[in-house]
Protein backbone atom coordinates (compact mmCIF):
# COMPACT_ATOMS: atom_id res chain seq x y z
CA UNK A 1 0.00 0.00 0.00
CA UNK A 2 1.76 3.50 -0.81
CA UNK A 3 2.06 5.43 1.90
CA UNK A 4 1.10 8.92 1.80
CA UNK A 5 3.39 11.32 3.56
CA UNK A 6 1.48 14.00 6.03
CA UNK A 7 0.15 17.22 4.55
CA UNK A 8 0.53 16.08 1.03
CA UNK A 9 -1.61 16.52 -1.76
CA UNK A 10 -1.62 12.31 -3.62
CA UNK A 11 -1.35 12.01 -7.29
CA UNK A 12 -4.20 10.41 -8.48
CA UNK A 13 -2.23 6.84 -8.89
CA UNK A 14 -1.37 7.06 -5.15
CA UNK A 15 -4.96 7.89 -3.42
CA UNK A 16 -7.00 4.72 -3.31
CA UNK A 17 -6.27 2.30 -0.61
CA UNK A 18 -3.19 4.25 0.90
CA UNK A 19 -1.93 4.30 4.19
CA UNK A 20 -1.83 8.10 5.23
CA UNK A 21 -0.03 9.80 7.93
CA UNK A 22 -0.72 12.26 9.91
CA UNK A 23 1.14 14.18 12.22
CA UNK A 24 1.19 17.38 14.98
CA UNK A 25 3.52 18.99 12.60
CA UNK A 26 1.23 19.41 9.78
CA UNK A 27 -1.86 19.74 11.26
CA UNK A 28 -3.93 20.74 14.65
CA UNK A 29 -6.94 18.61 14.10
CA UNK A 30 -9.06 15.83 13.14
CA UNK A 31 -12.70 16.35 12.38
CA UNK A 32 -14.55 12.96 11.89
CA UNK A 33 -17.86 11.98 10.56
CA UNK A 34 -19.85 9.63 12.98
CA UNK A 35 -22.08 7.02 10.63
CA UNK A 36 -19.34 5.14 8.99
CA UNK A 37 -16.14 6.46 9.96
CA UNK A 38 -16.22 6.08 13.83
CA UNK A 39 -19.16 3.42 14.34
CA UNK A 40 -20.87 1.18 11.91
CA UNK A 41 -23.96 3.10 12.36
CA UNK A 42 -24.22 3.80 8.37
CA UNK A 43 -25.93 -0.23 8.27
CA UNK A 44 -28.36 0.86 10.43
CA UNK A 45 -29.28 3.78 8.79
CA UNK A 46 -29.46 2.24 5.62
CA UNK A 47 -31.92 -0.31 6.86
CA UNK A 48 -34.11 1.99 8.16
CA UNK A 49 -34.29 4.10 5.21
CA UNK A 50 -34.99 0.94 3.26
CA UNK A 51 -37.66 0.13 5.76
CA UNK A 52 -39.15 3.44 5.53
CA UNK A 53 -39.26 4.07 1.96
CA UNK A 54 -39.60 0.81 0.72
CA UNK A 55 -42.99 0.67 2.74
CA UNK A 56 -44.08 3.88 1.70
CA UNK A 57 -43.55 2.93 -1.96
CA UNK A 58 -45.01 -0.63 -1.60
CA UNK A 59 -48.50 1.14 -0.89
CA UNK A 60 -48.58 3.55 -3.07
CA UNK A 61 -50.51 3.30 -6.51
CA UNK A 62 -48.53 3.20 -9.56
CA UNK A 63 -48.62 6.13 -11.09
CA UNK A 64 -46.63 7.71 -14.82
CA UNK A 65 -43.33 8.94 -14.05
CA UNK A 66 -42.87 7.60 -10.83
CA UNK A 67 -40.55 4.69 -10.26
CA UNK A 68 -41.17 2.36 -7.36
CA UNK A 69 -38.46 0.05 -6.98
CA UNK A 70 -37.34 -1.00 -3.99
CA UNK A 71 -34.45 1.82 -1.81
CA UNK A 72 -30.82 0.23 -3.17
CA UNK A 73 -27.38 0.62 -1.24
CA UNK A 74 -26.44 2.71 -4.69
CA UNK A 75 -29.95 5.52 -3.65
CA UNK A 76 -28.41 5.55 0.02
CA UNK A 77 -24.90 6.71 -1.19
CA UNK A 78 -26.72 8.84 -3.30
CA UNK A 79 -29.11 10.35 -1.76
CA UNK A 80 -29.42 10.51 1.55
CA UNK A 81 -25.91 9.08 3.23
CA UNK A 82 -24.70 12.07 5.18
CA UNK A 83 -27.62 14.12 4.57
CA UNK A 84 -29.67 16.16 7.10
CA UNK A 85 -33.06 13.36 7.28
CA UNK A 86 -35.40 15.47 5.25
CA UNK A 87 -33.02 17.09 2.28
CA UNK A 88 -32.68 12.90 2.08
CA UNK A 89 -35.75 11.97 1.85
CA UNK A 90 -36.91 14.64 -0.33
CA UNK A 91 -33.94 13.91 -2.37
CA UNK A 92 -34.49 10.23 -2.70
CA UNK A 93 -37.99 10.95 -3.54
CA UNK A 94 -37.18 13.63 -6.51
CA UNK A 95 -34.95 11.00 -7.81
CA UNK A 96 -38.12 8.66 -8.17
CA UNK A 97 -40.64 11.41 -9.69
CA UNK A 98 -42.04 11.13 -6.29
CA UNK A 99 -44.12 14.60 -5.50
CA UNK A 100 -45.55 14.89 -1.59
CA UNK A 101 -46.32 17.67 0.30
CA UNK A 102 -43.61 18.85 2.38
CA UNK A 103 -45.57 17.41 5.49
CA UNK A 104 -45.31 14.12 4.07
CA UNK A 105 -41.73 14.45 3.88
CA UNK A 106 -41.11 15.11 7.00
CA UNK A 107 -43.37 12.37 8.72
CA UNK A 108 -41.54 9.83 6.73
CA UNK A 109 -38.14 11.32 7.52
CA UNK A 110 -39.60 11.08 11.48
CA UNK A 111 -40.62 7.47 10.23
CA UNK A 112 -36.90 6.85 9.40
CA UNK A 113 -35.92 8.04 12.70
CA UNK A 114 -37.97 5.59 14.60
CA UNK A 115 -37.12 2.77 11.96
CA UNK A 116 -33.56 3.58 13.18
CA UNK A 117 -33.99 3.79 17.11
CA UNK A 118 -35.49 0.35 16.81
CA UNK A 119 -32.35 -0.80 15.33
CA UNK A 120 -30.39 1.20 17.58
CA UNK A 121 -32.10 -0.65 20.76
CA UNK A 122 -31.52 -3.89 19.09
CA UNK A 123 -28.30 -3.97 16.67
CA UNK A 124 -26.58 -1.75 19.02
CA UNK A 125 -23.60 0.29 17.88
CA UNK A 126 -19.77 -1.53 16.27
CA UNK A 127 -17.27 0.51 16.32
CA UNK A 128 -15.31 0.52 12.93
CA UNK A 129 -11.93 -1.13 12.67
CA UNK A 130 -8.98 1.17 13.61
CA UNK A 131 -11.24 3.86 15.13
CA UNK A 132 -10.23 3.51 19.05
CA UNK A 133 -6.45 2.89 18.50
CA UNK A 134 -6.83 6.06 16.14
CA UNK A 135 -8.44 8.40 18.41
CA UNK A 136 -6.17 7.17 21.14
CA UNK A 137 -3.14 8.12 19.04
CA UNK A 138 -4.49 11.33 18.20
CA UNK A 139 -5.00 12.26 22.02
CA UNK A 140 -0.88 10.83 22.62
CA UNK A 141 0.36 13.32 19.64
CA UNK A 142 -1.54 16.15 20.63
CA UNK A 143 -3.81 16.26 17.73
CA UNK A 144 -7.81 17.52 18.62
CA UNK A 145 -10.63 15.90 17.94
CA UNK A 146 -13.98 16.68 16.85
CA UNK A 147 -16.96 14.59 15.08
CA UNK A 148 -19.52 15.75 13.12
CA UNK A 149 -22.75 14.38 12.35
CA UNK A 150 -26.16 15.29 10.79
CA UNK A 151 -27.68 12.75 12.90
CA UNK A 152 -29.48 14.01 15.92
CA UNK A 153 -28.58 10.80 17.94
CA UNK A 154 -25.31 11.41 17.56
CA UNK A 155 -25.01 11.51 21.81
CA UNK A 156 -27.15 8.21 21.92
CA UNK A 157 -24.72 6.65 19.44
CA UNK A 158 -21.62 7.96 20.90
CA UNK A 159 -22.76 6.79 24.23
CA UNK A 160 -24.12 3.49 23.08
CA UNK A 161 -20.46 3.13 21.39
CA UNK A 162 -18.41 4.13 24.99
CA UNK A 163 -17.55 7.48 23.18
CA UNK A 164 -18.74 9.92 25.23
CA UNK A 165 -16.23 12.73 25.95
CA UNK A 166 -13.71 11.25 23.86
CA UNK A 167 -13.70 13.95 21.39
CA UNK A 168 -12.67 17.88 22.11
CA UNK A 169 -15.53 18.99 20.15
CA UNK A 170 -19.20 17.92 18.40
CA UNK A 171 -21.16 19.29 15.86
CA UNK A 172 -24.20 17.00 15.38
CA UNK A 173 -27.80 17.57 13.98
CA UNK A 174 -29.19 19.31 17.25
CA UNK A 175 -26.26 21.95 17.29
CA UNK A 176 -26.72 22.08 13.58
CA UNK A 177 -30.32 23.05 13.91
CA UNK A 178 -29.87 25.41 16.87
CA UNK A 179 -27.64 27.34 14.77
CA UNK A 180 -29.29 27.31 11.68
CA UNK A 181 -26.34 25.48 9.77
CA UNK A 182 -26.61 24.17 6.09
CA UNK A 183 -26.22 20.47 5.46
CA UNK A 184 -23.50 18.44 4.03
CA UNK A 185 -22.35 19.15 1.33
CA UNK A 186 -21.99 22.99 2.33
CA UNK A 187 -19.10 23.05 4.89
CA UNK A 188 -20.97 24.95 7.48
CA UNK A 189 -20.63 21.56 10.25
CA UNK A 190 -17.16 20.89 9.33
CA UNK A 191 -16.10 24.64 9.62
CA UNK A 192 -18.18 25.23 12.52
CA UNK A 193 -16.46 21.74 14.60
CA UNK A 194 -13.46 23.21 13.16
CA UNK A 195 -13.73 26.53 14.78
CA UNK A 196 -14.79 24.87 18.19
CA UNK A 197 -11.70 22.85 18.18
CA UNK A 198 -9.90 26.77 17.27
CA UNK A 199 -8.24 25.34 14.39
CA UNK A 200 -8.14 26.85 10.68
CA UNK A 201 -9.27 24.54 8.15
CA UNK A 202 -5.86 24.77 6.27
CA UNK A 203 -4.17 22.74 9.90
CA UNK A 204 -7.31 20.69 9.85
CA UNK A 205 -7.60 16.86 8.59
CA UNK A 206 -11.42 15.55 7.73
CA UNK A 207 -12.29 11.93 7.74
CA UNK A 208 -15.57 11.06 5.69
CA UNK A 209 -17.28 8.59 4.05
CA UNK A 210 -20.06 9.86 2.53
CA UNK A 211 -19.89 11.62 -1.48
CA UNK A 212 -21.49 14.66 0.28
CA UNK A 213 -19.22 14.55 3.11
CA UNK A 214 -16.00 14.55 1.27
CA UNK A 215 -17.61 17.17 -1.05
CA UNK A 216 -18.01 19.31 2.19
CA UNK A 217 -14.53 18.94 3.44
CA UNK A 218 -13.18 19.93 0.02
CA UNK A 219 -15.29 22.99 -0.24
CA UNK A 220 -14.36 23.96 3.41
CA UNK A 221 -10.45 24.58 2.63
CA UNK A 222 -9.65 21.68 5.04
CA UNK A 223 -5.55 20.62 5.01
CA UNK A 224 -6.34 17.33 3.96
CA UNK A 225 -9.83 15.14 3.24
CA UNK A 226 -9.51 11.27 4.15
CA UNK A 227 -12.55 9.27 2.08
CA UNK A 228 -12.97 5.70 4.04
CA UNK A 229 -14.07 3.75 1.37
CA UNK A 230 -15.50 0.37 2.29
CA UNK A 231 -17.08 -0.74 -0.55
CA UNK A 232 -15.41 0.13 -3.33
CA UNK A 233 -16.50 3.18 -3.95
CA UNK A 234 -12.68 4.93 -3.76
CA UNK A 235 -12.94 7.08 -7.31
CA UNK A 236 -16.26 8.53 -6.92
CA UNK A 237 -14.70 9.46 -3.22
CA UNK A 238 -11.95 11.03 -4.84
CA UNK A 239 -14.15 12.61 -7.91
CA UNK A 240 -16.55 14.17 -5.01
CA UNK A 241 -13.26 15.91 -3.39
CA UNK A 242 -11.39 13.77 -0.91
CA UNK A 243 -7.80 13.64 -1.33
CA UNK A 244 -6.74 10.14 -0.32
CA UNK A 245 -9.09 6.79 0.43
CA UNK A 246 -8.10 4.76 2.91
CA UNK A 247 -10.48 1.18 3.24
CA UNK A 248 -10.83 1.85 7.25
CA UNK A 249 -8.91 3.41 9.91
CA UNK A 250 -6.48 1.11 9.96
CA UNK A 251 -5.05 3.20 7.11
CA UNK A 252 -4.95 6.30 9.26
CA UNK A 253 -1.50 6.72 11.01
CA UNK A 254 -0.11 9.06 13.67
CA UNK A 255 3.43 10.11 12.93
CA UNK A 256 4.91 10.10 16.41
CA UNK A 257 5.17 13.36 17.63
CA UNK A 258 8.15 15.08 18.24
CA UNK A 259 6.96 17.03 21.88
CA UNK A 260 6.35 13.45 22.46
CA UNK A 261 9.58 11.94 21.33
CA UNK A 262 11.88 14.95 23.91
CA UNK A 263 12.93 13.81 27.08
CA UNK A 264 10.96 13.90 30.01
CA UNK A 265 12.57 15.89 32.88
CA UNK A 266 11.23 15.81 36.00
MG1 LIG B 1 -20.92 8.89 7.17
Amino acid sequence: MPLVPTGVRPSAEVAVNAVVQLSRTAFDAVVMDLDGVITDTASLHEMAWKRMFDGFMSTRPPSAGEDHRPFENEDYRRFVDGMPRFDGALGFLTSRGITVPPEKVRELAAQKDGDFRDLLAHEGVKLIPGALPLLIALRRAGLRTAIVSASRNCSAVLGRAGLTDVFDASVDGVIAAELGLPGKPDPAVYLEAAGRLRTPPERSVVVEDALAGVEAGRRGGFGLVVGVDRAGHGQELLDHGADVIVADLTGVEVAASPVMEAPCRE
